[in-house]
C-alpha cells in the first residue's frame, strides 16, 4: 500500500490544492494532506481552522485524510508510514524552490520520494495568496476556493 503525505500551509486551502489532492488520490492508495502548523509566512488562518476547511472539502473522499505536523516534513511522512511526497508545480518559479527542497529532503531521507504533479492548466495562476489579497480587497472568491472557504475569507475581512 502506498501512502502519499501532501505536506503545505493551506493558508487557506484553494480548488487548486483539491485539485491536487483529488488527482493524487486516484494514483495512490492512501492521500494525507498534511497542513505545516508554522510555516514562515504570515498567516490569516490557525492550524485548527486550516485543517478543519480542508476536512469539511474531503470529507467525500474516501482515501484521503486530513492532519497537522510542526515537525521536519520528511519526519512526519516517516511517522505516518508515508513513502510519496507530493508537491504541485504551477510555474518554473515554483520548480527552482521544489527541486530544492526535494535535494534536501532526498538528503535528509532517501526512502522518501518526492512527485509533483502539474497544476491543471485551469488552477495554474491560483494561489493562497492571491486569494486572500482579492478577498481583502471585496471581490468574490467563490470560484476559487469552496463555498465554506470563502465563507471564512468573507467573515475575516468583515471585521
Ligand atoms: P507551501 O507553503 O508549502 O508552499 P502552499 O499551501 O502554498 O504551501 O502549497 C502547497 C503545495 O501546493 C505546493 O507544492 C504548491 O506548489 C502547491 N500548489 C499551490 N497552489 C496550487 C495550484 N493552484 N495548483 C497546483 N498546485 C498548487
Amino acid at each position: 500500500m502506498i501512502t502519499a503525505v501532501y505536506p503545505g500551509s493551506f493558508d487557506p486551502v484553494t480548488n487548486g490544492h483539491l485539485d491536487i489532492t483529488s488527482r493524487a488520490a486516484r494514483v495512490f492508495d492512501q492521500v494525507i494532506v498534511a497542513v505545516y502548523e508554522r510555516p514562515n509566512k504570515r498567516l490569516l488562518f490557525s492550524a485548527e481552522q486550516r485543517v478543519r476547511m480542508i476536512g469539511q472539502a474531503i470529507q467525500d473522499w474516501p482515501n484521503v485524510s486530513v492532519d497537522r505536523y510542526e515537525s521536519l516534513t520528511v519526519e512526519y511522512a516517516r511517522q505516518v508510514g508515508a513513502q510519496v511526497l507530493i508537491r504541485g508545480l504551477r510555474a518554473l518559479t515554483d520548480f527552482e524552490l521544489e527541486l530544492q527542497m526535494a535535494h534536501i529532503n532526498q538528503r535528509l531521507d532517501p526512502g522518501i520520494e518526492v512527485i509533483c504533479l502539474m497544476a491543471s492548466q485551469s488552477y495554474s495562476f491560483l494561489s493562497s495568496s492571491i486569494v486572500k489579497e482579492i478577498a481583502a480587497l471585496g471581490a468574490n472568491v467563490s470560484s476559487l476556493v469552496p463555498a465554506h472557504v470563502a465563507r471564512a475569507l468573507g467573515e475575516h475581512f468583515a471585521d
